[in-house]
């Protein structure tokens, strides 16, 4: 008798599955088990099943590529390995029309898909025009599920409910509840202040007036990275935001703007160094061939020197140079300037123009979820959904820069000062502070072959803040490192270039 192969069997749940394990109430993958035995028992052949790795909290609507458990499954049919691909019902195998794929596949190389409770018999027509109802049913209530999902929260969101269990630190539900515990309608569900507004309120005052993150988590009993995003969230506001959803004056806010920017400003920190005290440049100095900051060293010499590997790949020419005669340079170039990079860094444009950014990519967000609206479209949709993911991280990118541009006002020089007076009584560490509010960025090319003298000038640019000269990205984001992007030279002349 040949040996029959087994046949590839896929156990696939979407919604909150670890949540329901966690509960105790998810059973799904035991019922599917339980229904593919069943079935593969009963087939004459009785064929071995080799169960996928399970698909929990996997969505039938994505592509095969996505699916790695049913991709192995398939291109384990191909290479000879299994006969085929066993479900409990079609829904577990896919919710997406491209999951016709997954049949063409497996039968171009004489395997049969399985759908135990439907028992398809996809080698006649009719048997293919089931199968294709049943796609199609699978496709329309995925959708249909996402649709309600959606339409589900953007209801809260209007109706100024808060959703989830746990409320925002400084805030109470508006109750009452019934005997049972449980809230009496919507109203009950919105956000007042609640018992411990006033540790909330102080937590954002003082962090405006410079304690540190870690004293205020002390005095919570919160960690640091929980304050964090408590002085980060802008349900203090009065914003009730949900995915895409937006409420403004949701409910009553417990810090007003001013006092939540004011908790937004942090001194920029300066990398640590090996050297006693901050460099002069710390933060600033930057390699021409990767784009990436530059940091102190203590080699023969003390340098600022590029690390040459990042995260984002290896730097193809790393640059260094003496600290000493960099500082001088810098110094030679940016002091006579001093006076007037305050005025300019002080004008408040940059504030100005920050927060015209802001506004504006709230104004595009909210118009084209009015689009969606009026157009009765699927917010869930692929396209949509990266769409809307798009416009808000422009939202936050245009707030960061405003939070970096209020940074910049606290420390330039004294009114009736002159820019060198003021910079003679500075300590190193309020030197560096006042270059990074005045300066863009110092950026440094490698100085040649080996024995080769570059002169300074020729190397180095003193970009001042403000410049044209577009410089990458720093700001940390786990999963978008910067890679090497290299910073070519500007022309003395180009705007906001310092030179001697
Ligand atoms: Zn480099």
């Amino acid at each position: 008798m040949a040996t029959t192969k087994p046949l590839a069997a896929i156990v696939r749940s979407s919604d909150g599955v670890a949540e329901r394990q966690k509960a105790g109430t998810y059973h799904g993958d035991e019922e599917q088990v339980a229904e593919v035995e069943r079935y593969v028992t009963n087939l004459p052949s009785k064929p071995p099943i080799v169960w996928m790795e399970p698909e929990l909290d996997v969505s039938g609507g994505k592509p095969i590529d996505k699916r790695p458990a049913l991709l192995a499954a398939i291109e384990g049919v191909e290479d000879g390995t299994y006969g085929g691909i066993v479900v409990a019902y079609l829904s577990r195998l896919t919710r997406s029309h491209s999951g016709r794929a997954i049949w063409d596949r497996v039968e171009a190389v004489g395997g049969h898909v399985h759908a135990a409770r439907e028992n398809l018999d996809t080698s006649t027509a009719r048997g293919r025009f089931v199968r294709d109802l049943f796609l199609d049913l699978a496709v329309l209530e995925r959708e249909e599920h996402s649709e309600r999902f959606a339409e589900r929260r953007k209801k809260t969101v209007e109706a100024g409910v808060w959703r989830v269990r746990q409320v925002p630190r400084g805030y109470a539900f508006a109750g009452p509840v019934n005997e049972a515990g449980k809230f009496k309608g919507e109203e009950a569900r919105r956000l007042v202040p609640g018992p411990d507004v006033e540790d909330l309120r102080q937590a954002f005052r003082d962090h405006g007036r410079g304690v540190s993150i870690v004293a205020i988590a002390d005095r919570l009993g919160m960690t640091p990275s929980g304050v964090r995003q408590m002085l980060k969230n802008r349900v203090y506001l009065g914003e009730l935001r949900d995915g895409p959803n937006l409420k403004l004056n949701a409910h009553e806010a417990l810090v007003t703007e001013a006092e939540f920017e004011a908790a937004q400003r942090s001194v920029p920190r300066a990398p640590r160094s090996m050297v006693d005290g901050p460099a002069l440049l710390a933060g600033l100095v930057r390699c021409a061939s990767c784009g990436h900051i530059m940091s102190r060293r203590a080699t023969k010499q003390v340098i600022y020197g590029c690390a040459v590997h990042h995260s984002g790949g290896r730097c193809p020419k790393p640059a260094s140079i003496t600290t000493a005669n960099l500082d001088a340079y810098v110094e030679s170039v940016a002091l006579p300037e001093l006076d007037r990079l305050a005025v300019s860094a002080s004008e408040g444009r940059g504030v100005q123009r920050a927060e015209d950014a802001v506004a504006n990519a709230e104004l595009e967000l909210s118009a084209l979820m009015k689009t969606i609206t009026a157009a009765g479209l699927d917010a869930g949709d692929r396209d949509l959904a990266h769409e809307l993911r798009v416009r808000k991280q422009a939202i936050e990118d245009a707030r960061e820069c405003l939070r970096l541009e209020r940074q910049r006002q606290p420390v330039l020089p004294v009114a009736g000062m002159s820019g060198a007076d003021v910079w003679e009584g500075l300590d190193a560490t309020e030197r560096n502070l006042l270059l990074r509010n005045l300066l863009a960025a110092v950026v440094v090319a490698p100085a040649g072959g080996r024995g080769r003298r570059v002169p300074i000038e020729d190397r180095v640019r003193v970009l001042a803040y403000g410049t044209d000269v577009k410089l990458p990205d720093q700001r940390p984001r786990a999963e978008k490192p910067l890679g090497i992007v290299p910073i070519p030279l500007p022309d003395v002349s180009t705007l906001g270039v310092l030179a001697a």
